[in-house]
């Protein structure tokens, strides 16, 4: 028999408690290609790209399989003016289904679609599963994702790098001059005339 996915549970298993840890290794790997993940230049498969921890409540009603409870854990992306590691702390509260493949909505029923469509607010946790297991890595793989603000910040004021010379202007200063407004360049070999 296949190996299981690691973070999957036996559907004829449930109701059961579960805690899963996840490794920075993971962590980095499915964070990986995302613009503030990669800025930071840090190696594949970096231990140090976060931690995830969860602790789920887990029952089955039929086929229909619920989870609930607690995910914790951080992550570093880059600040996105200075480039900074960032430390980005996930305290979730959890509460999904998980539904076989064949009776997830179809993905043209977009929530407040023009055909009136009711807009259910559990949609919006749904995650599908196959056969007899159900896996909740895309649970947990969206949970760091969605973490990820679309602007990080290191801190709310950054003062992010001199756009000329590229020094971090957090712990430094330069001499450069702001640039001219472009929509003022033409005028700059003017010479006017001097009252
Ligand atoms: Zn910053
Ligand atoms: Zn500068």
């Amino acid at each position: 028999m296949a190996k299981p996915p690691p973070f999957a549970v036996l559907l004829r298993d449930l109701p059961a408690h579960r805690t899963f840890d996840m490794p920075g290794e993971l962590v980095s790997e499915w964070l990986k290609g995302l613009p503030m993940r990669d800025a930071l230049g840090a190696p594949e498969a970096d231990p140090a790209a976060g931690v995830g921890h969860a602790d789920l409540e887990l029952y089955a009603d039929g086929e229909h399989v619920f989870a609930t409870g607690t995910f914790k854990g951080h992550l570093h992306v880059a600040c996105s003016r200075c480039v900074t590691e960032t430390k980005l702390v996930i305290d979730d509260r959890v509460q999904v289904t998980f539904l076989p493949k064949n009776e997830m909505p179809a993905d043209d029923a977009e929530p407040g679609g023009e055909d009136g469509a009711e807009v259910n607010e559990d949609d919006l946790d749904l995650f599908a599963y196959e056969g007899e297991w159900v896996d909740l890595e895309p649970l947990f793989r969206e949970e760091f994702v969605l973490a990820i603000p679309y602007a990080p910040l290191c801190r709310e004021d950054c003062k992010g790098l001199c756009p000329q010379c590229g020094i971090d202007r957090n712990s430094a200063t330069c001499t450069c001059e702001k640039p001219l407004d472009p929509r003022l360049a033409p005028l700059k070999g003017l010479k006017l005339p001097s009252a």
